[in-house]
């Protein structure tokens, strides 16, 4: 797995945090880079953990901050 191996190892059992998800989380990040996305995440730890499927919304999401941010400064 060498893609995202910076992001925290997600345990086995463990559950996508996204409201109305539930499946199988395989990422986890910190619960401050979810801000400014449109994700409703439960829960109040500092993780947060995705399924496959809401980390490739998430990184959609802060993909787009980033060209945001890019076109402020140019
Ligand atoms: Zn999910």
């Amino acid at each position: 797995m060498a893609v995202g191996e910076s992001l925290g190892k997600v345990e086995r059992g463990v559950k996508c945090g996204v409201e109305g998800c539930g499946v199988d989380a395989e990422r986890s990040i910190s619960r401050d880079k979810i801000s400014g996305t449109d994700l409703k995440v439960a829960g109040e730890g500092r993780r947060v953990y995705l399924c496959s499927q809401h980390y490739k919304v998430w990184k959609k999401a802060t993909k787009k901050d980033r060209e945001i941010d890019r076109a402020r400064f140019v």
